[in-house]
């Protein structure tokens, strides 16, 4: 037996001195309970008989003792050695587990031993509430028997190789104070080196800035749910929660804190908003630059403080721009019918920032000559009504005849009540029988000028002013107009034109992702709900859904996404539309709502138009409106381009498509991508977010060397007028773009649509001069339009076809049947109908109209378009136009 001893010993400390107290560097989520290598002096285990398990010292590598217990009697049958540890406190866990380093002899290798040498040794655990003294064998509970297995270290012993194998075992449930491990030997050969047991829990941790405390892990495999606490400076925003699993590790974090208003997260912690910023809200993500015209002095701020002169409406969202009051309404018009008096006006130069400007009017009844004012009192009727008027225009009726009467007009905003008194407003002086425009300003001395001046003289000072204005203003425009500024506007400085903003492109930021931070706000993901689909753009769907806002308030948004697999290229493109779209404020622009950065799908978040695209929406809704209503909404689409323009914005993508409708029919700018035309990309020049220019909607110097200007938007806008009044016709119908742009030179122009207004025509007309310094600029458009909706009567006149019928449209268009003709424009499927009417030749359908098609069965509104509008154009341009 002596040689198995000294081996044995041997195996030890050549086991030790190879890797031996490292062994002891145990992963952070495991609590060592008991460690025999960490013992320097007696175990104190209990071992029974005496021959059997025998505690031994061996020396580890800095040549400290350590202790291990060996037994070896395979020489004898019926050997049951065992060896008990000390009690061990059970700290709380309910599963522990017990890693056992040993070896052991395999009985092949020891010369002469009888059958009865054993391989194996039992493991046994006692549960008691404190120490005992004895233990009867059969209380134990049985964890396992243990064999050498795979997972061994090999350690060479002279000429032999032995193995150090390492098995770990847990026990479940566990709930008394503590307990004992047993080992029982059955006649092996083995030296058990070293005895760990530990407990797993999962370490402190912080997460969605809440912590959740160290956990000790379950008895079993369940997890344990812990809750977390917020960390300072933050809120609740929904309960935080999350799972220790029986491994020590955190699982399904539900629920988050955010930093409170007036800090943000940093480093899972809070830290407030450095001066010049803001927090106003926990649910909002980050702390935001102040915006224009308000600053914050001390850190941690949750507001921006308006500076002096500038205003914030209780209702304001913190994140707009401090406004001041409207300046005063100008250039009134007032027109007198009897006792009857109707006054339009121009909206204030100046609307302080705001777009929720309106109006109040009040009436004062004046004896003499305007001397001795009195409010008009109960008897006056106001139309549509007299305070908060949206629209500058009011009727007032039920006047006395042969009355003095002075109207002043103030216009005031959402924060005009914080204003300074009294307000700016403008006077107008009437008597019921004649009307004239006295004066702006202070209302005093607007008496004072009325009374020492006659009306006519009055008249024609009115007139030199608007002249001198109206010189002033086309001077403006002249000089918006001069090439160096439209060259350095290209150059996108901030060129700050007085009493306007200038868009800002996001090529002049080095850091595209910092045009986006300055232009859009990022919203927390979470907030969104996505609903449904609602079409494609060029990078991802567009869905519908809603976003919750700071107030709790719930709004319905469009939701474009960027597909997975995007290059940093193209994600740069896709937020270069929020980088632009979060410049503009104004109510015919779509407006952005904000942007998700953080995490993935990237998404630009903007207000949902009901009523989708505009080319769509007419053509679902062929011949259904009033004229006035698509004025109306082509005005809307003018005032919006006039902003554009007035910012030094050239959209140069202005379709039908890409203006939006909401449920108001209110028509909105939008598609403000910048993957489009680079004017100072060459190879660039042909390509566009569909491939290539938008021929059909394109001026012509656009298309031949690339200038584009806010002049040749306005003649993509005459073709949208087109759009508009023909329902969604496509603009030159089947033309080829070659033969546009060749038609276009020859100085083709589109036709009337049916039953479109004369004046409409000739501004799309306007519209499509050929030198661009002739074309309208929107702000003409804009009044223009308000003008015909102000006096629907000129609508009235309707472009008729007569002058068109003068030339041979069988040589002219190239196509000299009835049939050849259907198949060129696509309408073969009518050629019965056409036959059994009695058309059968060319010359027969010139004279065709909307009550033959009807009576032919041709009823669709925008195929009787189609067809007369092809005939028309026959008529006009023959061959130039291939339909
Ligand atoms: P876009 O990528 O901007 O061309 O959008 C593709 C399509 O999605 C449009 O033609 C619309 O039908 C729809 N869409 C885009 N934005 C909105 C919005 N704000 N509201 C409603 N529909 C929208």
């Amino acid at each position: 037996m002596a040689f198995l001893w000294i081996s044995l010993g041997s195996i030890a400390t050549l086991c030790c001195a190879h890797s031996s107290r490292s062994w002891r560097s145990h992963p952070a989520n495991e609590v060592t309970m008991l460690d025999s290598m960490s013992a320097f002096g007696d175990l104190g285990w209990v071992a029974y008989p005496p021959e059997g398990w025998e505690e031994i010292s061996i020396m580890d590598e800095r040549n400290t003792p350590m202790r291990t217990y060996q037994v070896c009697n395979v020489m004898e049958a019926n050997q049951n050695n065992w060896l008990r540890t000390s009690w061990i406190p059970r700290d709380g866990a309910q599963r522990v587990y017990i890693e056992i380093k040993f070896t052991l002899r395999d009985c092949n290798s020891l010369p002469g031993v009888p059958g009865t040498c054993k391989e194996t040794f039992n493991m046994y655990y006692y549960e008691s509430n404190g120490k005992l003294w004895f233990i009867k064998e059969s209380q134990y509970r049985k964890i396992d028997t243990i064999a050498a297995d795979e997972s061994f270290t090999h350690v060479d012993v002279g000429d032999r190789v032995m193995k150090l194998n390492t098995e770990v075992r847990g026990i479940n449930n566990l709930s008394k104070k503590g307990f004992y491990l047993a080992f029982q030997d059955v006649g092996a050969c083995i030296a058990l080196v070293s005895v760990r047991v530990f407990y797993k829990r999962c370490p402190l941790t912080i997460r969605s800035l809440a912590q959740f405390q160290d956990t000790v892990t379950g008895g079993d495999s369940a997890l344990v749910e812990v809750q977390g606490s917020c960390v300072n400076n933050s809120v609740e925003l929904d309960s935080p929660k999350m799972y220790c699993n029986a491994d020590g590790g955190w699982l399904v974090p539900i629920g988050r804190c955010a930093c409170m208003a007036g800090y943000e997260e940093k480093d899972d912690s809070c830290q407030p908003c450095p001066p010049g910023f803001y927090k106003a809200a926990a649910s909002d993500p980050s702390c935001s630059k102040c915006p224009p015209h308000s600053s914050s002095q001390r850190e941690g701020s949750t507001e921006c403080r308006c500076e002096s002169g500038f205003y914030r409406a209780a209702r304001d969202p913190k994140a707009m721009a401090c406004t001041k009051p409207p300046s005063a309404p100008e250039n009134p018009i007032s027109t007198i019918n009897e006792t009857s008096i109707t006054i339009d006006w121009r909206s204030p130069r100046d609307g302080g920032g705001r777009g929720d400007v309106f109006y109040n009017v009040h009436c004062h009844r004046c004896l003499g000559e305007w001397r001795e004012c009195s409010p008009c009192g109960g008897r006056v009727r106001y139309i549509p009504r007299q305070l908060g008027l949206i629209h500058p225009r009011i009727l007032v009726t039920d006047l006395l005849p042969h009355t003095n009467y002075t109207f002043d007009i103030e216009a005031l905003s959402g924060i005009s009540e914080l204003g300074p008194i009294p307000r700016q407003f403008i006077s107008v002086k009437v008597t019921t029988s004649q009307a004239d425009i006295v004066a702006i300003g202070d209302p005093d001395q607007a008496t004072m000028l009325a009374v020492s001046v006659s009306g006519g003289i009055i008249i024609l000072l009115f007139l030199v002013v608007c002249f001198v204005v109206s010189r002033r203003h086309c001077g403006y425009i002249k000089a918006k107009q001069d090439p160096d500024e439209e060259k350095m506007h290209f150059q996108h400085r901030r060129v700050k034109l007085p009493g306007s903003r200038t868009y800002i492109h996001p090529h002049t930021y080095e850091d595209p992702n910092q045009a986006v931070h300055d232009f859009a706000k990022e919203i927390d993901a979470s907030c969104i709900r996505i609903e449904r689909v609602i079409g494609a753009g060029e990078f991802g769907e567009v869905c519908s859904g809603r976003l919750m806002l700071a107030s709790n308030k719930e709004i319905c948004v469009a939701i474009k996404s960027l597909k997975a697999g995007y290059s940093e290229k193209q994600r740069c493109d896709f937020l270069s539309e929020a980088s632009i779209m979060g410049q503009f404020e104004h109510p015919n622009i779509i407006r952005l709502e904000g942007v998700v950065t953080t995490c993935k799908p990237v998404m630009i978040i903007t207000e949902f138009m009901e009523n989708g695209s505009l080319d769509s929406f007419l053509k679902k809704h062929d011949g259904q409106f009033a004229v006035i209503q698509l004025v109306g909404m082509l005005r809307g689409i003018a005032s919006g381009m006039k902003y554009l323009s007035d910012m030094n914005y050239v959209h140069r993508d202005l379709a039908a498509r890409n203006i939006l409708v909401n449920s108001s029919l209110v028509c909105k700018v939008s598609d403000f991508g910048l993957s489009r035309v680079l004017e100072d990309d060459p190879e660039a020049a042909y390509t566009t977010r569909g491939g290539k220019i938008p021929i059909r909607w394109t001026a012509p110097e656009a298309i031949a060397y690339l200038k584009f200007t806010s002049a040749s938007d306005a003649w993509s806008y005459g073709i949208v007028m087109w759009e508009v009044i023909s329902y969604g016709e496509r603009p030159y119908w089947e033309m080829s773009n070659q033969d546009v742009i060749k038609a276009i030179d020859e100085g083709y122009r589109l036709p009337p649509p049916m039953d479109c207004p004369v004046v409409l025509h000739q501004l799309m007309l306007d519209c499509w001069q050929k030198s661009r310094s002739d074309r309208p600029k929107f702000g003409q458009i804009v009044t223009i339009l308000d003008k015909l909706i102000r006096c629907p009567s000129s609508l009235e006149q309707l472009s008729n076809s007569s002058s068109w019928q003068d030339s041979s449209m069988q040589e002219a268009f190239g196509v000299t049947t009835l049939e050849e003709w259907l198949k060129a424009i696509k309408m073969t499927q009518y050629q019965d109908n056409f036959t059994a009417a009695g058309y059968v030749t060319l010359d027969a359908v010139m004279h065709l109209n909307n009550s033959e098609l009807n009576k032919m069965g041709i009823t669709q509104v925008s195929q009787q378009k189609k067809i007369l509008g092809s005939i028309q154009s026959l008529h006009v341009h023959g061959s130039q136009v291939h339909v």
